[in-house]
């Protein structure tokens, strides 16, 4: 239980460090533009990648989903709020992706909980790659498994780690599918096989890779689907999940496993069971936006030309991490200048967030950029010279 004057002096300590959080109000959304304060920036700081939560044919599905079923979702699932259509958002998720089974959550955050915790048990070993998502780290913490977390990436680490626990039989391994605070790919081919040889079931968090990943945009497995471990590989010990709020502009998200997860979720899952089930008229619009994602390969080629544009016109190489994502870090470090760069951009009309700890590692704070197929090349541009000028008289 935390005293009020700890609360006060908790909060001055944030504000010393720059670490202090406050919200900003957006007024408005138009295209590539959000309104903050009266102004209407240019926005690079959204996860709509694929500019799909501005699609008027998706409202329109979704309009016509109210006109059905009204505005609420009701009841949660497994009183009376699982209709018909969720249950097909469900079934094209699983054909798309190839999986037996696939279940719906209201939240990329309560999928993560709702797998991990009803799938890893007390004697369980969970073995996380230590740049994961937030929302999968509490899932570990609170499943009571063994939380176990090796470098980021590093599967000479992860190996030993299997190794050392030939015994046990509940192994876990779980990483972001595109880490989101970096925009790199995890090393799928190499889990998918370290998962085989001992024995694991491997948890894919794809929030940021479907949709933008894969010919078909399909996510990190579509990508990956040439290297021969993935080719051979039975998905019974894979479970993928990919959320709706991101690329696919939406909200939700989808978790594909084997049947018999997703009937022992339906079972025990208290993060499904006791939380009312997502709007229904949202799974028209999922449906639309899923056919988009899946025929448009011209709005990917774009975002996918504006990352390598951005990248090529960023003087300071350095800055930048390994990523071929629309998820575009520039590694500034400090976190007190992270926020005046944020600050100077902002006064030109550009709107890129300061990423400080704990959502990143102490001394990587960042300016996350994220590029979106609303962007014009004309926005690439000015933000990369607005920052290349920036960054020269910071240093
Ligand atoms: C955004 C995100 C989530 C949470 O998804 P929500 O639908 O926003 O709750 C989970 N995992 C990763 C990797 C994410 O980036």
């Amino acid at each position: 239980m935390i005293l009020l004057d700890e609360i006060d002096s908790s909060l001055k300590d944030l504000k010393k460090r720059s670490l202090i959080r406050k919200r900003v109000v957006v007024s408005g959304r138009k295209k590539n533009k959000i309104k903050i304060n009266g102004r209407w920036l240019i926005n690079f700081a959204s996860n709509d990648y694929l500019g799909l939560s501005q699609n008027s044919s998706i409202k329109k599905a979704i309009i016509s989903g109210i006109n059905k079923y009204g505005n609420g979702g009701s009841s949660s699932h497994l009183v009376s709020g699982h209709t018909e259509a969720h249950q097909n958002i469900e079934k094209i998720t699983k054909n798309n992706i190839g999986f037996a089974s696939s279940i719906l959550f209201s939240s990329g955050y309560l999928a993560n909980l709702g797998i991990i915790t009803t799938i890893a048990e007390k004697d369980s070993f969970i073995y996380a790659d230590k740049l994961n998502h937030a929302s999968l780290n509490d899932a570990c913490i609170l499943s009571r498994g063994k939380f176990i977390r090796f470098p980021h990436s590093d599967m000479v680490a992860l190996e030993n780690h299997l190794k050392k626990n030939k015994i046990k039989k509940k192994k876990l391994i779980v990483t972001d599918g595109v880490f989101s605070m970096d925009g790199d790919l995890a090393n799928i081919p190499e889990l998918i096989k370290l998962a085989k040889k001992y024995d694991a079931y491997l948890y894919i968090d794809d929030a940021h890779g479907y949709g933008i990943l894969g010919k078909s945009g399909q996510g990190i497995l579509e990508h990956f689907e040439k290297k021969d471990s993935i080719k051979k590989i039975s998905k019974e010990r894979i479970i993928y999940t990919l959320t709706l709020s991101k690329a696919v502009g939406i909200s939700g998200a989808l978790v594909c496993a084997n049947k018999k997860i997703v009937d022992l979720v339906i079972n025990k899952s208290r993060a499904y069971i006791y939380t009312t089930a997502e709007q229904p008229a949202l799974m028209y619009g999922i449906k639309r936006s899923f056919e988009i994602i899946k025929k448009n390969h011209s709005l990917r080629k774009k975002v996918s030309d504006y990352v390598y544009l951005f990248r090529r016109l960023i003087n300071q190489k350095n800055l930048l991490v390994d990523s071929i994502t629309p998820i575009q870090p520039l590694l500034i470090k400090d976190a007190k200048k992270t926020i005046k760069i944020s600050k100077l951009l902002n006064e030109l009309g550009l709107y890129v967030p300061a990423i400080r700890p704990p959502t990143v590692p102490i001394d990587s704070s960042r300016l996350r950029v994220s590029i979106s197929a609303l962007h014009s090349e004309g926005d690439i541009k000015k933000l990369a010279q607005a920052i290349n000028e920036i960054v020269k008289n910071e240093n």
